[in-house]
């Protein structure tokens, strides 16, 4: 339950930047701070790191097996943060179960290791150009493991997916497509609806790498009837270490465990033994206790949130942020036409990795690399470039200044 305090404090999250910004104790730290690296990891509203903090201090103690009252509190909590991830999407109402990962990352490939049987030679796998590494890989090893194909989306020039071959590249031996809904890189919001459409025409799985939409995007999942979604704790205001992964409850009882030990066997055999048939057959070893307490107090504070105006936010410091780099004759990489708040920027000459130290000298906080998306740097005939993303604290003045910052920039390597 939310306290009073805590409510009071939600209620004046009237969608407003500069309020929000208060939410967050690091700005309290570094006043001057202007975070923009926010695909990476988000900061963390005081709620969520108390929540974790008051874990540890008055509710630890382990889930499953205790009869003590500290022992049910621990999976009241367990229970209790599945239900409020569950309603925030609201797919409780859709045969939804939640297992707890340590990661996107870790998430996928849990998912991969677990459907290897269902994969065979002939088969092919889809995912696209604009792949994080962590949605690319653990299916290009399974692909390779199992003898089967994998299919890549290309993106077009304006870094879209050029979603006209779709239905070549989805046909009857496609047994899973996974696919990032919004571009950690480019920011490019992808049609899940059309492409989950095309997965299921041929009953091939469909996964949403959902890293960058899961904590504004609440609305985007209850009418795709994806297999499964999978995210971050950290990327979404809440705590590192977790992760999750919501699938349908017929997709979890389907698949294989992906990780043995305590809590998932029904009987231990010395030749072969039984798993549980119900979710808990992948949940195996003590969950992430104090993330879970931290992730419950994260969707509290995401429901407090007006998601609709925080998309708008977000796209508007883009388009800003777009308009002016375009006035100073710097080119951002794409122009997708459903974008969110993030931009990466291609500064020619000046080194990403020097452009990224200059503004830190500035105070503010952005990304110079690949972004583990090598296949679109590939795409752009780029090694690396400067990411900026924007969340809900980050304020239109803070565009100005890193617009001013970057003219100052290129007065200095002129
Ligand atoms: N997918 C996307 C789209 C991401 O942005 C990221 C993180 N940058 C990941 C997957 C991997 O997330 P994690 O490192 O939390 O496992």
């Amino acid at each position: 339950m939310v306290e009073l305090s805590k409510l009071m404090l939600y209620l004046e999250i009237m969608f407003n930047p500069d309020h929000i910004k208060k939410n967050f104790t690091i700005f309290r730290h570094f006043p001057e701070l202007i975070f923009v690296d926010n695909a990476s990891t988000t900061q963390k509203p005081q709620v969520v790191i108390e929540a974790i903090k008051e874990s540890y201090e008055k509710y630890n103690a382990n889930i499953h097996r205790a009869v003590y009252d500290l022992g049910i509190h621990a999976d009241e909590n367990f229970k209790n943060t599945k239900k409020a991830i569950l309603q925030y999407y609201n797919l409780e109402q859709l045969n939804y179960e939640i297992v707890f990962t340590a990661g996107t990352t870790d998430g996928i490939n849990k998912i991969a290791r677990g459907l290897e049987q269902e994969i065979s030679e002939g088969d092919n796998i889809v995912v696209s150009e604009m792949e994080h590494h962590s949605n690319f890989l653990p299916w290009q090893e399974l692909c390779i493991r199992r003898n089967a194909t994998l299919r890549i989306i290309p993106i077009t020039d304006s870094g879209e997916l050029d979603l006209t071959c779709i239905d070549e590249l989805i046909d009857d031996k496609t047994k899973i497509v996974s696919i990032v809904h919004i571009s950690n890189t480019l920011g490019t919001i992808n049609d899940i609806q059309k492409i989950s459409k095309s997965a299921k025409n041929v009953s091939a799985h469909f996964f949403i790498d959902a890293a960058q939409s899961a904590a504004l995007y609440k609305d985007s999942f209850a009418n795709i009837n994806a297999t499964a979604i999978v995210f971050s704790g950290h990327k979404i205001f809440g705590p590192s270490g977790i992760g999750v992964i919501i699938g349908k409850s017929s997709f979890f009882s389907d698949l294989y465990p992906f990780n043995y030990g305590g809590g998932m066997v029904l009987e231990a055999n010395k030749n072969m033994s039984i798993y549980k048939k119900d979710i808990s057959k992948h949940e195996a070893g003590t969950p992430p206790l104090a993330q879970i307490a931290g992730l419950l107090e994260t969707f509290h504070y995401l429901s407090a949130i007006d998601h609709k105006a925080a998309q708008n936010h977000l796209k508007q410091l883009a388009k800003i942020f777009r308009a002016k780099m375009n006035g100073l004759g710097i080119k951002c990489m794409g122009s997708p036409k459903e974008f969110s708040g993030i931009v990466s920027v291609d500064f020619g000459t000046i080194h990403p990795h020097d452009v990224a130290t200059y503004l830190n000298s500035k105070n503010i906080a952005v990304r110079a690399g690949h972004h583990c998306t090598q296949l679109i740097m590939k795409k752009y005939d780029i090694p690396a470039s400067v990411r900026f993303s924007f969340s809900i604290y980050n304020t239109e003045k803070d565009v100005e200044q890193i617009i001013q910052a970057i003219h100052e920039m290129r007065k200095y390597f002129a």
